[in-house]
C-alpha cells in the first residue's frame, strides 16, 4: 500500500483529465523541513512564523528571522514558500508581553490587527521576509484579513519597508508575491474586491469555520459545529475562489480541510489551485486526486451547494468516492 502511494511522489499533481494542481506542505518551524523534503510537497502553502515568537523570550530580532526563513526558502530550492506573518493572540501568548484582558480574545486584538498596531514589531518581520525573498521563491501572507484597508496598510508598510531596503543597498525579490488568508467571511464574500490587491489568498477553514458557525475552535462542547463540508461553508469557499479567479489569483488554502479526503473532491470541483496540508497528508491526496475527473467534481460540487446538512454531503461525498475507487 505505502509502495504504492510512493509512486506519486515525484509526479506532479494533477486530475484524471490532466488540470494540474499544487499539493503543498504546512510547517510550524525550520525544523519541519526534512519532512517536507521527504514528503512530494510542491512547496510550502503556509509557514507560520508564530514558533520564532513563542518559543523566546523576546520579539525576535529582525537577523534571527532573516536567519530562519533563508534556510527554509534555500532548502526549498525555487518552489514556492508562503511565509505568514505574525499570528498571535487569541489562545497564543507570548511570556515576554503583556496582552490587553479581552471577554472574546479569538475576536480580539490579534494577528494583522496586532501587528498594524506594533509597527515596530512588523517591521523587523517585514525586513528580514524581503530579506529573504533574495534567496528563493517567497510569498509574504497576512493573517486574519478582515478589510481592504486593512490589506492595503499592511501592503503599502511591505512598500515602505522594500523603500528601506532600496536605500540602504539591500537586495530583495522586487516582485515577491503578497497575498492574504481567507479566514474571516467578510472576506470570503468580498473576495473580488480583495482580488484586486492580493496576489493570491489561501483559505483558512480553522477560523473560517470558527467564524462562520460563531462555534470556538477549542471548545468541545460544539466541536459538532466544525462542519468544513456544510453546504454554508462551501459556499464562501465557492465565493472566495471565484473572487480570486476574477482577477485570475490563484486560490489555495491551508487550513485542515485541504488535506481531507472528504473535501478533496468538492475543493476540486469548486476550483481550488492549491492544497496545503501536513506534510504526511500529501501522497495520499496526490493519488486521489488522480483519480478524480474535474467534471465530475463539478457536478459533485453543484449538488453539495444545493444540499442542506452536513450529513448530506458527506453522503453525497463517500458515493463519489466508493465510485472512483
Ligand atoms: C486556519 O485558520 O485555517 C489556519 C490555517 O490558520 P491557523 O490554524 O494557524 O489559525
Ligand atoms: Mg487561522
Amino acid at each position: 500500500f505505502k509502495e504504492e502511494l510512493k509512486k506519486f511522489k515525484n509526479q506532479v499533481s494533477k486530475t484524471k483529465d490532466g488540470q494540474t494542481k499544487l499539493i503543498e506542505a504546512n510547517i510550524g518551524s525550520p525544523a519541519d523541513i526534512d519532512g517536507v523534503l521527504e514528503s512530494g510537497a510542491e512547496g510550502i502553502g503556509l509557514f507560520r512564523s508564530e514558533f520564532l515568537y513563542m518559543d523566546n523570550d523576546h520579539f525576535p530580532t529582525e537577523e534571527e528571522q532573516f536567519v530562519a526563513y533563508k534556510k527554509v526558502v534555500e532548502a526549498m530550492n525555487k518552489q514556492l514558500v508562503v511565509i505568514r506573518t505574525l499570528d498571535i493572540g487569541g489562545d497564543k501568548k507570548l511570556s515576554y508581553y503583556e496582552f490587553p484582558h479581552e471577554m472574546n480574545p479569538f475576536l480580539g486584538y490579534r494577528a494583522i490587527r496586532f501587528t498594524l498596531d506594533k509597527k515596530e514589531v512588523f517591521r523587523d518581520q517585514i525586513r528580514a521576509l524581503l530579506r529573504a525573498s533574495a534567496f528563493g521563491e517567497l510569498g509574504i501572507m497576512f493573517p486574519m484579513i478582515a478589510t481592504v484597508d486593512e490589506f492595503k496598510d499592511a501592503k503599502a508598510f511591505v512598500e515602505q519597508c522594500k523603500k528601506e531596503l532600496d536605500s540602504e543597498n539591500i537586495k530583495y525579490d522586487k516582485n515577491v508575491q503578497i497575498g492574504m488568508m481567507v479566514e474571516i467571511p467578510a472576506a470570503a464574500v468580498n473576495a473580488d474586491k480583495f482580488a484586486k490587491h492580493a496576489d493570491f489568498f489561501s483559505i483558512g477553514t480553522n477560523d473560517l469555520v470558527q467564524y462562520s458557525m460563531a462555534a470556538d475552535r477549542m471548545s468541545e462542547k460544539v466541536a459538532y459545529l466544525y462542519q468544513p463540508t456544510n453546504p454554508s461553508l462551501l459556499r464562501l469557499i465557492k465565493m472566495t475562489i471565484d473572487g480570486g479567479h476574477t482577477k485570475k489569483r490563484w486560490v489555495g488554502m491551508c487550513g485542515e480541510m485541504a488535506g481531507d479526503v472528504q473535501a478533496i473532491p468538492l475543493l476540486i470541483g469548486l476550483g481550488l489551485d492549491a492544497f496545503s496540508m501536513s506534510a504526511s497528508s500529501v501522497l495520499r491526496a496526490r493519488q486521489l486526486m488522480s483519480k478524480i475527473d474535474l467534471k465530475d467534481a463539478q457536478d459533485l460540487a453543484n449538488q453539495a451547494l444545493e444540499l442542506e446538512t452536513n450529513e448530506e454531503v458527506l453522503a453525497l461525498v463517500d458515493a463519489f468516492l466508493a465510485k472512483i475507487d
